[in-house]
């Protein structure tokens, strides 16, 4: 793994955005793992204005995102698939049968979970993954607990989730007890992964993540399998790490 720690959020994500970047530069027909969250927003919003002031070129890109929410129309309000179209594909000139999100309103999910990974096979792989890290140490869905080898599935949301997610949708029982994501290994499989994280709540998941032993309750310790791994902290998340790194 390689970390590297800024300052701060932007400076962060001004990084991330260059790698992105760099990435679609080399090979316009990447194929790009991506993640939701409030970690990606500024990412996103800098890859957006890449693509207005200086022709980042989208046309070609090829994107898989991590996960999706079972049991809400992609419309919904609080979907990744309406978060990835405001926050980034609506701005960009990415081609809208080249994006792919787990479709959580499949009739057969475990189909669906199967005919994902096909894709993404089909298309070579992903070259560059995106993701973030929960303060429980969760990548994607992948809750403390999820088998290091698994693959893109159907899991139940904790009730902590539940209860967090309430305050989105009007009713309680709108809000979403299942969600498709890619597995453990799935993500294991990209080429290279670009994980960032702010805030001193990350602090202590980054340091076990990181540094800590690998395993099944540490979600983001499999990490240390991957050997292209890039670690983007601030200060604050990297403020319980021990080694030099
Ligand atoms: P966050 O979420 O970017 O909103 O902190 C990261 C995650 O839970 O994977």
């Amino acid at each position: 793994m390689q970390v590297e720690i800024f300052d701060d959020y932007p400076a962060v994500s001004k990084r991330a955005a260059a790698i992105v970047a760099e990435q679609i530069r080399r090979k316009p027909r990447s194929v790009l793992g991506l993640a939701t969250g409030s970690t990606p927003v500024l990412m996103y919003e800098i890859l957006v204005q890449m693509h207005r002031d200086h022709h980042l070129d989208f046309s070609e890109i090829i994107s898989f995102n991590l996960d999706e929410y079972v049991g809400i129309p992609a419309e919904h309000a609080q979907s990744y698939h309406t978060f990835m179209w405001e926050h980034l594909f609506r701005h960009i000139n990415i081609s809208p049968t080249r994006v792919h999100i787990p479709d959580g309103m499949a009739r057969d999910l475990h189909a669906c979970c199967a005919a994902y990974e096909d894709a993404i096979a089909h298309c070579g792989g992903i070259d560059l993954q995106i993701l973030g890290i929960g303060s429980n140490g969760h990548i994607a869905f992948n809750e403390p607990g999820a088998p290091h080898r698994s693959r893109t599935r159907v899991i139940d949301l904790t009730e902590k989730t539940i209860a967090d997610n309430a305050r989105f949708f009007d009713r309680p029982e709108d809000v979403p007890r299942c969600a498709i994501t890619m597995g453990i290994d799935t993500i294991l499989e990209t080429r290279q992964i670009l994980l960032a994280a702010c805030g001193e709540h990350k602090a202590s998941a980054v340091a076990a993540a990181l540094e800590g032993t690998v395993t099944p309750v540490m979600p983001a310790s499999a990490l240390q399998h991957h050997d292209r791994t890039y670690i983007l902290l601030d200060r604050a998340a990297a403020s319980q790490l021990q080694r030099a790194w």
